[in-house]
């Protein structure tokens, strides 16, 4: 692509960083880095009663967490600033003077109610609600009338009927009547602008080349269309994608479903790469049967042309999956890192900081069964303390409370006379222990390590062994020893 990609993410801060709009970061910024391009974040906070900076500051934070800085924007600026709508009003007022002075547009003094009786007379004869007109027509001296009594107003764009065709780089030719429009407002009559019309302006004057958004805004480009041509600008291309549903094919709302990055992903304990490499797949399609791709994998392969225009399904249990493959897949060492903050038990804190190589450890002997950082602290309480479990959890399926208590005894006598902790040591000793006794191996391993940690499951016995170290695993299988003799009854 010959021309200057500039490229733009418009999100309202009126909410937190959605993983709808983070799916239209991604293809964005994909689409800029892959064209040499400028990807380019403008706050569209022109709805002041709804936008927060709590919210513009979750989005900036989310998008720099998934690893997509943006050229020009917020805190950075650049030559089009300012990147915040609500400080170029004056910008949006002086085209709408434009629109007004060359009766490409007109002031609207419809009541409300005027405007509902008009939509359910409408509704009632069984045509598409649309505003009549009326006020398009006004004469000189009605218009001063109105204005000299201060009569509240809303700007109305003059839609001329027509076809309005919209190339759409996803979807194709897409043809609009806009006859079926009606004269849409483009300025509240509290003198806010709407943002058919500051994304059609500054789309305009920041050199956007390519507009991708989700395919909701689709009906919103032959409005921006019909406006660039009356404000004499150029359109930018637009493309369209799908829409996200559940698995179940229901719409992702904001209310039901976990849709914030912050909250429902971040704060979760997923990873960012995981996360990234999820929603780079909700609409693109690589073609192949591949699924794993980095930030960097998919600047090289990504594609337009291979989004596609049917819904993409978002799969929970696939991002868990994912999310575990890519802890699985990180140096110990960063779970380790990643996994503190979401550790809330101050002394395994403490003693992580302590001894570090302990840490590491551990993290080793669990990393393989994370999905999520936050799952750490469940899987690595019992490293820390001696865990608190029922005694009938030590004996294993088809076994009984005297050959647990054997077993029990036996491991006790061979890691005693261990003379290396190490894991293949240890297990030699232990089976052949087990064997000598005519007890199953399994019943023996079992016994040995719920007794080390107390749950049903866990990283195996000889694992254990080596982290815990010989002092530890005796102490806790003499506890062991003691609570199944308190055990009553024989299994
Ligand atoms: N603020 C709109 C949204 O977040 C973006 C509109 C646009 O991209 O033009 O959906």
């Amino acid at each position: 692509m010959a021309e200057n990609i500039r490229v733009r993410l418009a999100p309202s801060p009126t909410g937190k960083f959605h993983i709808g709009t983070a799916r239209t970061a991604l293809f964005n910024y994909l689409f800029a880095r892959k064209f040499e391009g400028k990807f380019i974040l403008r706050i569209e906070d022109t709805d002041k009663e709804r936008s927060s900076d709590d919210y513009t500051k979750d989005i900036l934070d989310g998008l720099r967490w998934l690893g997509m800085q943006w050229d020009e924007g917020p805190e950075i600026n650049g030559p089009f600033e300012p990147y915040f709508q609500q400080e170029r009003e004056g910008i949006y007022e002086q085209y709408t003077e434009q629109l007004l002075e060359q009766k490409k547009a007109y002031k609207c003094f419809c009541s409300s109610e005027e405007l509902d009786k008009e939509r359910k007379d409408q509704m009632a004869r069984g045509e598409a609600p649309k505003y009549s007109g009326k006020c398009r027509h006004l004469s000189e001296s009605e218009l001063r009338d109105h204005e000299a009594k201060n009569d509240p107003y809303v700007v109305r764009f003059v839609v001329e009927p027509q076809s309005v065709i919209v190339n759409d780089l996803i979807r194709g030719e897409v043809q609009f009547d806009a006859d079926l429009m009606g004269d849409f407002v483009i300025v509240r009559s509290d003198g806010t602008p709407l943002f058919a019309l500051t994304n059609a302006i500054d789309d305009s004057l920041m050199e956007i080349s390519h507009v991708f958004r989700g395919e909701e805004h689709l009906p919103n480009a032959a409005k921006q269309i019909l406006l660039c041509q009356a404000l004499n600008m150029l359109p930018p291309q637009y493309g369209h994608f799908p829409l996200i549903f559940n698995a179940d094919r229901t719409k992702m709302s904001k209310r039901k479903d976990p849709v914030s990055v912050s909250d429902d992903y971040k704060a979760k304990g997923y990873l960012p790469g995981a996360l990234v490499n999820f929603i780079a797949l909700l609409g693109w399609n690589p073609g192949t049967e591949r699924e794993i791709f980095s930030l960097e994998d998919l600047i090289a392969e990504f594609q337009i042309e291979r989004v596609g225009k049917s819904p993409s399904i978002f799969d929970p249990e696939k991002l868990l999956w994912m999310n575990g493959y890519y802890i699985r897949n990180s140096m110990v060492g960063e779970v380790a890192e990643m996994t503190k903050p979401f550790i809330t038990d101050q002394e395994i804190l403490k003693a992580a900081a302590k001894d570090p190589d302990f840490f590491l450890k551990v993290i080793a002997t669990v990393q393989d069964r994370m999905k999520t950082l936050f799952e750490a602290e469940g899987l690595i309480g019992f490293f820390y303390q001696e865990p608190e479990y029922k005694a009938d959890i030590l004996i294993a399926k088809k076994s009984t409370k005297e050959r647990t208590a054997l077993a029990l005894k036996l491991a006790e006598q061979a890691i005693t006379d261990l003379k290396s902790i190490a894991a293949d040591e240890s297990e030699v000793a232990l089976r052949s222990a087990a064997r000598n006794n005519d007890l199953k191996d399994g019943e023996l391993l079992w016994a040995l390590r719920a007794s080390l940690t107390g749950q049903e499951a866990s990283p195996g016995a000889f694992e254990m062994l080596e982290v815990l170290g010989k002092a530890e695993c005796l102490k806790r299988i003499a506890t062991a020893r003691k609570k199944l003799s308190a055990l009553k009854a024989s299994k």
